[in-house]
């Protein structure tokens, strides 16, 4: 073995690992990410390939050996493309200029080396992190094998040559020079990977630190901050950390509205090294107030005590929520305790869990005695099944709430009447949780409908002992009322000449007194059938025309006494209609004889017939004295006659309007009247022409659009 050779490759190497390290110390900021980056590797690589070549150990002139073949088969496989082509081209071109016999071989080497690195990163996926010694060993036997080749570029007998003196040195230096400068840079780029990697979580940790919706702070025990986040400078109302950092150097005074709180805090830390959940009233720089949560722990001991680290939410929302739910927690506790109506919770069971003072009054218990009872045991039983086929469908979810008039059975065992309402009170999903009962005593309106009650039934009693009355007084009136008045009329026709003037006048009287006395006595019974419901219409077919003459022959007399004028005016196309005839004309003949009797002599009565759709319309006009305002609404009432003193001078009962009405009504027809006081009225009324026809406003007009 040709030691001078050994040593002069073995110092190379040397050279190589050397000036390898220094590289890797100077170049760290180099990032090779741009093209820019590559070539300035490249160069610096091929500085050190000159550097390599320049120190070289010399077989003979012009022909050298160094580990330039190492160098660029290593940047090849860690550097790629660019920066081995930078540093080959510098290296080959140094070469070429030393010049000498080996100038080809020189430059093939750096040309194989450089290709065969290339090829060997283009076949390798992720190198860096699989690439072992034992690979790059074999790497290096195979770049040196490839150099070993490339030697017969010489004389053949100068590549022997050649080959006898530097195969062992290169066969036992160069594949180990591979392996340690290859792990040189495999550890180079393993540890910049490490310092990317620190900088890259350094750069999200601080992201975090300035973009978190949570304040996050330093400080020491005296309370003076030495650092926060954006976010804890906001919630204290300050524009940036440094601000806030300069501004709270006492916490306990500056923030904190209750200083003590801050001192409470401290000793808290002190005992237990951390706080969680601490709550406190604090005041922003400008003063507002706001409510904070606080997590912190002893993170350093200090010069005068500890150093605080921890984080804070602004909770002011939520306490201010939580403020006002407990201030309608009162107000409902107060409205409860309070209210003048009973209110009782009770569970789904129906036990009785929470009630007021005003319910325990009503059912007469004392609070230690109610609790707890169900209340199907205060209920009276005659109550409960319909109260508890109402909580059956409450519990159901066919209604919400319930309202029932029933009787609680008081401790004094007797009964009190209330109105409950009970609903029913669920979780917000809607699971039924309570019930809520109002209960309100309602002993006095019982009392008084049950009085009303009474009332009713004793008037209904009276009225019907009335009828009864009436009826009786009708039959046994009637008939010594007919021979009063047809006794008289005989003799006055038969035996008139038998009498005296006065004997005539005094009979005729007789007889006028009972035909009136008997017309009061069939309206009152007519009224009487009316009220119970006894009186019946019998319907019949006949013209209106015909019907309207018997009425005007009947009364025309009176009204030629009374020199008044009687125009009829009829104008309908009605042949034919079906009605109680009798009651119709009685209708008629009680409004003509009024007009008659309340129109003073040479006054004016108008009666106008019309057709009105399914309806006959009849209006009795006159001139006469009218009636007031005020007793328009009650001349259809009985007995009442509204001029005592006028009325009395006509006579009369004051029950023909009732009648008139009640007959028009028991037609389905109507009455009304207008009038003007002094100057005369209309009476109108209407009746359907066929007895099923009701009636109807869109088919009849108004009487004022009849006049
Ligand atoms: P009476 O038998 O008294 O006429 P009515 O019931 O028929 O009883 O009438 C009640 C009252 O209505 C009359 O007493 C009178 O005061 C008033 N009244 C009825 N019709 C007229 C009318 N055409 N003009 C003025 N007043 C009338």
């Amino acid at each position: 073995m040709n030691s001078e050779a050994l040593i002069g490759i073995v110092n190379n190497a040397a050279l190589l690992l050397a000036l390898g390290l220094l590289y890797d110390s100077f170049s760290y900021k180099v990032s090779n990410k741009t093209i820019f980056d590559r070539v300035i590797t490249g160069s610096i690589i091929g500085i050190i390939g000159v550097a390599l070549i320049f120190n070289s150990w010399e077989l003979a002139p012009g022909i050298v050996f160094d580990t330039r073949s190492i160098l660029l088969s290593i940047t090849s496989l860690f550097f790629g493309f660019i920066p081995v082509l930078v540093a080959a081209l510098i290296s080959a071109i140094y070469r070429l200029s030393i010049g000498g016999p080996g100038v080809l071989t020189g430059i093939s080497v750096i040309a194989s080396s450089t290709i065969i690195g290339l090829l060997w990163r283009m076949h390798r996926q992720d190198l860096r992190k699989t690439l072992g010694k034992f690979e790059l060993y074999v790497f290096g036997i195979i770049v040196h094998i490839s150099m070993f080749l490339l030697m017969f570029t010489l004389p053949f007998e100068t590549a022997l040559e050649v080959l006898r003196v530097i195969t062992i040195p290169v066969i036992l230096v160069y594949p180990i020079g591979t392996v340690l400068l290859g792990t040189l840079l495999n550890q180079r780029t393993a540890r910049n990977e490490a310092q990317q990697a620190l900088r890259e979580s350094e750069a999200r940790i601080k992201h975090i630190y300035n973009n978190v919706p949570v304040g996050i702070f330093r400080t020491d025990s005296s309370g003076k901050v030495l650092s926060v986040n954006p976010e804890m400078a906001h919630i204290v109302g300050c524009d940036s950390p440094e601000e806030a950092k300069e501004h709270y150097t006492d916490l306990g005074k500056q923030l904190y509205v209750n200083s003590e709180r801050r001192e409470e805090f401290v000793k808290m830390l002190k005992k237990e090294g951390s706080v969680q959940n601490f709550e406190y009233e604090a005041q922003r720089k400008d003063g507002k107030r706001l409510w904070l949560l606080m997590n912190a722990k002893i993170s350093a001991e200090a010069e005068n005590g500890f150093v605080i680290d921890g984080f804070t939410m602004d909770i002011t929302e939520r306490k201010m929520a939580d403020f006002r739910i407990r201030e309608s927690e009162e107000k409902f506790r107060a409205i409860f305790e309070q209210a003048a109506t009973g209110i009782c919770q009770a569970d789904l069971d129906g036990k009785i869990i929470q009630f007021n003072d005003r319910f325990c009054k009503i059912t007469g218990y004392p609070a230690e005695e109610l609790m707890n009872v169900n209340f199907r045991d205060i209920t009276h039983p005659d109550d409960l099944p319909k109260e508890l086929e109402l909580v059956e469908e409450v519990v159901a979810g066919k209604c919400k709430n319930y309202s029932i008039e029933k009787r609680y059975l008081h401790k004094s065992g007797s009964s009190v009447w209330v109105s409950v309402n009970v609903s029913i009170v669920s979780s917000s999903e809607g699971r039924p949780l309570y019930f809520l009962a109002v209960a309100e005593d309602i002993a006095e309106r019982k009392e008084a409908e049950e009085q009303m009650l009474r009332a009713r039934l004793a008037a209904e009693e009276a009225n019907r002992y009335k009828n009864e009355l009436l009826a009786n007084a009708n039959h046994e009136l009637r008939t010594p009322l007919s021979s009063i008045i047809g006794f008289s009329d005989i003799i006055l026709s038969d035996m008139s000449d038998n009498l005296n003037q006065s004997q005539k006048k005094y009979l005729s009287h007789v007889n006028q007194s009972g035909k009136l006395l008997l017309k009061v006595i069939s309206k009152m019974l007519d009224i009487s059938r009316i009220e119970s419901g006894g009186m019946d219409l019998h319907f019949e077919k006949f013209q209106p025309g015909p019907m309207v003459e018997e009425v005007i022959q009947g009364i025309e007399s009176m009204a030629s006494i009374k020199n008044i004028t009687l125009n009829v005016d009829m104008d309908t196309d009605i042949q034919e209609m079906t009605a109680d005839k009798g009651k119709v004309q009685a209708i008629l003949y009680n409004l003509l004889e009024n007009s008659l009797k309340f129109t003073p002599s040479k006054g004016e009565v108008t009666l106008k017939i019309r057709e009105k759709g399914e309806f006959l319309q009849v209006s009795v006009t006159d001139n006469g004295i009218g009636i007031q305002d005020k007793d328009i609404d009650r001349i259809f009432d009985p007995f009442v006659q509204v001029d005592g003193s006028s009325t009395r001078k006509q006579g009369g009962t004051g029950l023909g309007l009732m009648l008139v009405k009640e007959y028009a009504s028991l037609h389905n027809g109507e009455v009304s009247v207008k009038s003007e006081y002094g100057r005369g009225s209309t009476f109108t009324f209407t009746i359907p022409i066929a007895p099923n026809i009701g009636y109807d406003s869109e088919t009849v007009r108004m009487p004022e659009e009849v006049n």
